[in-house]
């Protein structure tokens, strides 16, 4: 399915879901549907239909993921949110003009809208980088607000958890609003919907850890492979073999004290069908650098694979373009590709740039597959200082560098591109990508971030 094609889809769940509720509603009464009360009504509806497909979109479901990709289905989820609330915040405003007085069904509605809100603007604050941090004096204030308060950022996950109760708040506060309970059919309709997002939310939050608590794997090799990057050997119960397409990525819950407990995704370096699985880690925070201590034999829940980071079975031109310890998925990437049938004729180029030479770590074993992958070819690039006694030279990936690697395929438009890096680094890689003739619809690109 083609993104827009995707993206059409989603937008229809967006418009028909509160569509339908409101339709339901106000059928056989749509003349009063301008009236000011009406309309608090309408907003009411929206916002409780937005708020449960916000929890359906959080909760990885697996289907959702394989058509849409997680880090689309977080941007879905926020902006989702983000309405949600906008449109809470109308209803309570528009039933405020009409009913001032509280009631113990508005004190509900408020209290959940209340948590919501400082959950989204702990989240926008804290958590993200949204298009509102690029805009002044907005750039200035989150700036600001992201160095002075630093909070780590399972504890900021748990705080976001309390969208849930703030969701309950919200459907006890709807079941009892007066024109739901008028009909069985519409308070058996809103009370269902609000079940079934609760429902995703359980699945999501307590039965899949049990799964995956049930199914642990065991650390079972810790490589520190330089001075900041760990490789992390892990193998399943009875042997099990975790089944994900290289360049996939899983959320990795050590049980260990010092590690937190909290979960982290990393993609899985490894590529399938190797007995033990792989995560190869850069030490970029206070989780990280706890990772350095890991013990041999220290349980770990996973959660995944997840993303659509990965060429379709049938690609032939490739073109990966890593930065940093973006290098992860195109390692189980290849590894993959080494393993599996191959189209003809197939060119695949590599670009891989790095600060120094010793986080160049993967080198000697992408260098080793030119003799085993037709049509490979591999290009390292050094933009920091180099070692006196550096092999590499100091070079970085511009324009010109990327038209002459272009260059070496049949055509721009059967190159299917793909870039991991820093988000810098990701956007320079798409816009030189562009400029090339590569096709946006082809680049696809994995933030390690969402
Ligand atoms: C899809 C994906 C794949 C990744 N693959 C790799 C990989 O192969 N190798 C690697 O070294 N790193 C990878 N990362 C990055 C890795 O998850 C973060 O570096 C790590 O979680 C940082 O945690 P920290 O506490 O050490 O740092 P912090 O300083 O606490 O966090 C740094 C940043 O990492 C992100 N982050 C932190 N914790 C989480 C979390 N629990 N969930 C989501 N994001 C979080 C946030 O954007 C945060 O601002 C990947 C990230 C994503 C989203």
């Amino acid at each position: 399915m083609t993104t827009v094609l995707k993206r059409m889809l989603m937008l229809a769940a967006f418009v028909v879901y509160p569509l339908a509720a409101v339709s339901m509603f106000f059928y056989g009464n749509w003349y009063s549907f301008f009236h000011s009360y009406s309309l608090a009504m309408f907003f009411g509806l929206t916002s409780y239909c937005y708020f449960s497909l916000s929890l359906v979109l959080s909760a990885r479901w697996k289907p959702l993921d394989r058509l849409f990709g997680h880090d689309r289905l977080i941007v879905y989820h926020a902006i989702i949110s983000t309405l949600a609330l906008v449109c809470g915040v109308l209803h309570a405003v528009l039933k405020f003009v009409y009913f001032p007085e509280p009631t113990f069904q508005s004190i509900l509605g408020v209290a959940g809208l209340g948590i919501f809100l400082s959950v989204i603007l702990i989240t926008v604050i804290l958590m993200l980088t949204t298009p509102v941090d690029r805009i002044w004096p907005f750039s200035l204030l989150l700036a600001w607000a992201k160095k002075s308060i630093h909070i780590d950022y399972t504890r900021l996950k748990t705080f976001h958890n309390l969208t849930a109760p703030a969701f309950v708040l919200i459907i006890i506060h709807v079941i009892l609003a007066y024109p739901v309970q008028e009909t069985a059919g519409r308070t058996a309709a809103v009370g269902i919907s609000g079940l079934a997002a609760v429902l995703f939310y359980v699945y999501h939050k307590l039965f899949r850890p049990l799964v995956n608590y049930l199914a642990d794997y065991r650390v079972t090799e810790v490589t520190h492979l330089s001075p900041n990057i760990l490789h992390i050997e892990l193998s399943g119960r009875k042997n099990t073999q975790f089944k994900h397409r290289g360049g996939q990525f899983a959320f990795f819950r050590f049980l260990d004290p010092a590690c937190g407990f909290g979960e982290h995704p990393f993609t899985i370096s490894s590529p399938p069908g190797v007995k033990n699985l792989t995560i190869t880690v850069k030490n970029l925070g206070d989780f990280t650098a706890r990772l350095r201590d890991l013990k041999q034999n220290t349980r770990c829940m996973i959660d995944g694979p997840y993303g659509l980071f990965y060429p379709e079975q049938n690609s032939s031109d490739l073109l990966f373009i890593a930065g940093g310890i973006g290098i992860t998925p195109f390692l189980s990437i290849l590894g993959e590709l080494l393993n599996s049938p191959r189209p003809t004729p197939r060119k695949i180029s590599i670009l891989w740039s790095v600060r120094h030479q010793e986080e160049a770590f993967a080198l000697e074993y992408l260098e080793s597959l030119s003799g085993q992958l037709e049509g490979y070819h591999v290009s390292i690039f050094l933009t920091g200082k180099t070692a006196l006694d550096s092999d590499l030279a100091r070079n970085r990936i511009d324009y010109s560098r990327l038209k002459e690697e272009v260059d070496r395929f049949t055509s721009p438009e059967d190159i299917k591109a793909f870039v991991c890096g820093p988000e810098n680094f990701n956007k320079a890689m798409q816009q030189y990508l562009k400029q090339t003739g590569v096709a946006q619809k082809n680049i696809k690109i994995e933030s390690f971030s969402f």
